[in-house]
């Protein structure tokens, strides 16, 4: 038996003996979609992108088909379909405001996603509000703040770090403006959690307010508004099985009523008129409808609620018990391998989602995930994840774009310029994980079978 195989049989050992109460993944649209293969042939494509963009669950495809010959306008129509429709979206609001757990009086409004969340917060802030974010956030969370006053605070090695640096910045601030704190639940490099309930507790004590960004968490965990004591939550449908263009920002509606509408047009406005002076007098709306100026998009909360709905169903304690179980046997797998490198900043073990990020040491990133994909039929991602600073300390230097891929690659002091990330979720079989482990393992045993050449600074296969 070679090393990889007794490797890859022991991990599955590993896993299997930790998986007897594992429940099968949920059906996802693409799980017979097969690839063609550099080296001769087809596979099943494994998706193992999911902290990008995750797959749609079937329920959610059969949903959103059941309901597209009823499709009709939201809020603008006297027809049965446009209620229908119109109903349909508001039942959505709801089941969205069930699933995050939101206090009675919360708002739920729907956005395009995660990003567009947090930019239309930014764009409610107060007048003198502080925002205070760590330099590990997405860049979605980093950098909508442009026009507020912004500290980026260092990265904490462990979760009580991460709280005592927010208690300090807090405590160093004016305490009679408005303050903001700005955190991920689950990282997209790491997929480490992040405490934040006593982030939460933090800022409350200090007098401010805190978003959630959880579009890598709600996928994967629990989310309540009211149980973690956030002000606001912001998550992407694509992430959560339905890319059917929605996301959301829900929780506290004061600022979000005495804002300036995120876009001006119809339905956000309750009156339009002819001013004296020649002008407009217009008045807007104060609920959700404010921040959802033109035509709603009803397929795309109906997918999202049909999500939520199927996650809820399943139970998250089922799902976080797959997710263990598909982390285990990554880990297990290539943890005889002194050349993978997994990036942290709480620890190998500390408690994470389906998302684990590394490096090979000799190997440009982006060859080896043109590799995986080539020759092994499995998408991951590669590079700096829409996290420059968090990547940047990670690998303790200066990320870059990427050399000429087929040469191993470092900055001048050693260390690799990008990474590699896998991600998994509700729809991932364990054939995916398994095949991810033994594909590592032959690279950097082997290396490629093929030879890639660099393209617009992406590594391709030559041929
Ligand atoms: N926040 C985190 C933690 C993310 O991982 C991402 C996307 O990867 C975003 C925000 C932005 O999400 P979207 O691109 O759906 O707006």
């Amino acid at each position: 038996m070679s090393a990889t195989t007794t490797a890859v049989a022991a991990t599955t050992a590993v896993a299997s003996s930790s998986s007897s109460c594992v429940r099968p993944p949920l059906p996802v649209l693409g799980r017979d979609v097969t690839v063609p293969l550099v080296t001769g042939g087809e596979v099943a494509y494994a998706a193992l992108d999911y902290a990008a963009s995750a797959p749609a669950l079937q329920r959610v495809w059969d949903d959103v088909a059941a309901y597209a010959p009823y499709y009709g306008s939201v809020h603008r129509g006297a027809g049965y379909l446009s209620q229908l429709s119109t109903d349909l979206f508001e039942n959505a609001r709801a089941t969205v405001a069930g699933f995050l757990g939101c206090r009675a009086d919360d708002q739920v409004v729907f956005t395009r996603s995660t990003t567009d969340s947090l930019n239309l917060l930014a764009a409610a802030l107060p007048a003198g509000c502080r925002v205070f974010v760590f330099e590990t956030e997405h860049h979605a969370a980093l950098l909508p703040w442009r026009d507020a006053d912004v500290t980026c605070l260092d990265a904490p090695r462990t979760p009580d770090e991460a709280v005592a640096t927010l208690e300090r910045a807090l405590a160093a601030r004016d305490p009679h403006g408005p303050a903001l704190v700005c955190v991920t639940g689950a990282s997209n490099v790491t997929g480490e959690l992040w405490p934040v309930r006593e982030l939460a507790a933090a800022a409350h004590a200090h007098g401010a307010r805190i978003v959630l960004d959880a579009a890598q968490l709600a996928p994967h965990h629990p989310v309540s508004v009211r149980d973690l004591d956030v002000d606001w939550v912001a998550f992407s449908g694509h992430k959560l099985y339905a890319p059917f263009g929605s996301g959301v920002l829900a929780g506290r509606c004061d600022w979000l009523r005495a804002a300036e509408p995120y876009l001006a047009g119809g339905g956000a406005s309750r009156t339009v008129r002819r001013s004296a002076d020649g002008g407009l007098d217009v008045t807007w709306h104060e609920g959700a409808a404010r921040h959802e100026a033109g035509s709603p998009n009803v397929i795309g909360a109906h997918a999202v609620a049909s999500a939520c709905k199927a996650l809820a169903e399943e139970g998250f304690d089922n799902l976080i018990a797959r997710e263990r179980h598909l982390i285990r046997t990554v880990r297990a797998g290539l943890a005889d391998l002194p050349e993978v490198r997994f990036l942290s900043l709480f620890g190998d073990d500390a408690p994470r989602v389906g998302v684990l990020s590394f490096v090979v040491e000799g190997w440009n990133s982006s060859h080896f995930a043109a590799a995986l994909s080539a020759e092994y039929g499995i998408g991951v991602r590669d590079g700096l994840f829409c996290a420059h600073p968090l990547v940047r300390t990670l690998l303790g230097g200066e990320p870059g774009a990427g050399g000429e891929c087929g040469a191993p690659e470092a900055a001048p002091g050693g260390q690799a310029l990008n990474a590699i990330r896998v991600s998994f979720g509700a729809g991932t079989p364990d054939e995916h994980v398994e095949r991810f482990v033994r594909a590592v393992r032959e690279l950097v045993r082997d290396g490629a079978r093929w030879r890639y050449r660099t393209r617009d600074g992406r590594c391709v296969p030559a041929v």
